[in-house]
């Protein structure tokens, strides 16, 4: 059975390089039919932020990435919160400290940084345990003396695994340390509680970011101390940003949160993460859905390159999930009711017909294929929900005649089918009529009625808007 995990730190808000760990073990656990598991590592109670994991669940849920077993929905190996999980690491790590494969640590700070430092002049590695003989170690012990468990790491050989995207990874024991496993309070490090429960709650795979590569060596030191086979390992390379540096919370490019409120679709986003260093190789397909990426992953397609996150990339992988969304009938529905939403909340007050399902979609339709983004409807058709605001300096450098194109324009529509091709040929008709040009005619009307000089076609804007509303702005535009 695989089961994988997604482990956070229950530190802030999602970011993109964890919503593309979480997607990879969730796709290569259903591809599988195994279950993904939510663990949140929250030993470290300080760097711990309220509200935390209660944003990552829903974010996640959001991206549409629904753990089999977590905090909120329990699960046969919980609890999956380390800080409830405290007993177990105690009574894994007394057992190491019987067996001698890890030993109390009495050193102080200073001591430690004496140590430290003798080792990197020496080019050797630290030996903690030389400070002290057994005998010392269980006098100071009997009298509780503040202690950290460290493990003893082999000072010879070579520790090595298999990583599924990295390949092989060796290690020489001289370069590793021997790694606290219990701070002083008790708490365990996240070494010790990672590993503990890779094992207790039975974890296949362990998927996550490449910054854990060479911690991978200390666990697979610990595995083998407790006497456990270590889980198969896969890390996933880094996200950069264009520039080639690492995403910052300043260019707005780290966060889910900013994604979403930019008006990404979350299939557009998991589509477009998914494929941040997969890339399938029995198909040149690049629009997925969830399902279908279900289907199609592989960890064998995950390649070492480490992906560049592109803006631009994601506009276009919206546009794609927001057309196919449109074009789908259940899909069509939520998305008009997102557009609802905003509109409501952006042109209040408007009236019940300018928000009404019918009337959002004609306009959805006359915008589909000039949009990105949902919320760029609220920007392209402000025209459909408040009257333009243009200025007799723009019409007139469209045309100094623009007052009587204007009014020719209005009688022409005044009494015609109103419907598109039959309006733009009338008004090519006006233009032929008065000697000008038909795109200078149709440049002032559309500036006239929509206050704006871009937006989707002519026709269908001036059909959807009806010919009343037409007519209106076409005098009030007259009269500038
Ligand atoms: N808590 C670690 C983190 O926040 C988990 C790393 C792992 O997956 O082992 O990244």
């Amino acid at each position: 059975m695989i089961r994988t995990r997604f482990a956070p730190s229950p530190t802030g808000f999602l970011h993109l390089g964890s919503l593309r760990t979480a997607l990879f073990n969730y796709l290569f656990a259903k591809h599988h039919k195994g279950s993904l598991i939510l663990r949140v590592e929250d030993t470290d109670a300080q760097r711990n932020v309220p509200d935390a994991e209660r944003d990552l669940e829903s974010t996640l849920h959001w991206a549409g990435i629904h753990p089999d077993e977590s905090p909120s929905v329990g699960g046969p190996y919980g609890p999956y919160r380390q800080s409830e999980r405290f007993a177990t690491y105690n009574e894994h790590v007394r057992k190491l400290v019987r067996e001698d494969k890890a030993y109390k640590c009495f050193a102080s700070k200073d001591e430690v940084a004496r140590l430290q430092e003798a080792a990197r002049r020496t080019g050797q590695k630290v030996n903690y345990d030389q400070l002290f003989t057994r005998a010392q170690r269980d006098d100071l012990s009997s009298r509780g003396a503040s202690h950290v468990i460290r493990l003893r790491v082999p000072v010879d050989g070579t520790t090595a695994y298999d990583d599924v995207i990295y390949g092989r990874m060796e290690f020489s024991n001289g370069e590793i340390e021997d790694q606290v496993l219990m701070r002083s309070d008790g708490r365990p490090t996240y070494h010790l509680a990672n590993v503990v429960d890779d094992r207790a709650m039975n974890i296949s795979h362990v998927i996550r970011g490449e910054e854990w590569l060479q911690s991978t060596a200390k666990h697979v030191l610990l595995y083998e101390a407790f006497g456990w086979v270590p889980p198969i390992f896969a890390h996933l390379p880094l996200l950069l940003n264009k520039g080639g540096g690492k995403l910052s919370k300043r260019n707005k490019d780290v966060f889910v949160d900013d994604f979403r409120l930019q008006g990404v679709m979350s299939s557009a986003l998991v589509n477009y993460v998914a494929l941040l260093g997969w890339s399938p190789r029995l198909t040149e397909q690049r629009i997925f859905t969830m399902n279908q990426l279900v289907g199609t992953f592989s960890l064998e397609d995950v390649n070492r390159n480490k992906p560049t996150v592109d803006a631009g990339q994601i506009a276009w992988f919206n546009k794609e999930h927001l057309k196919m969304a449109y074009e789908s009938p259940l899909g069509s529905a939520s998305v008009i009711q997102d557009m609802q939403g905003l509109v409501r909340k952006t042109f209040s007050p408007v009236s019940e017909r300018m928000i009404s399902l019918e009337y959002l979609h004609q306009v959805l339709e006359v915008l589909i294929d000039r949009i990105s983004y949902l919320p760029d409807v609220l920007r392209l058709g402000s025209c459909f929900w408040v009257e333009p605001k243009s200025t007799g300096e723009q019409f007139r450098v469209v045309s100094t005649d623009y007052r009587l194109i204007l009014k020719k324009s209005a009688e022409k529509l005044d009494a015609c089918d109103f419907v598109a091709h039959n309006v733009i040929s009338l008004l090519r008709n006006v233009a032929r009529d008065m000697g000008v040009q038909s795109k200078t005619v149709l440049r002032l009307i559309r500036l006239a009625v929509t206050g704006q000089e871009v937006g989707g076609q002519l026709g269908l804007t001036l059909e959807v808007l009806g010919r009343e509303t037409v007519l209106r702005r076409l005098h009030a535009a007259g009269e500038i």
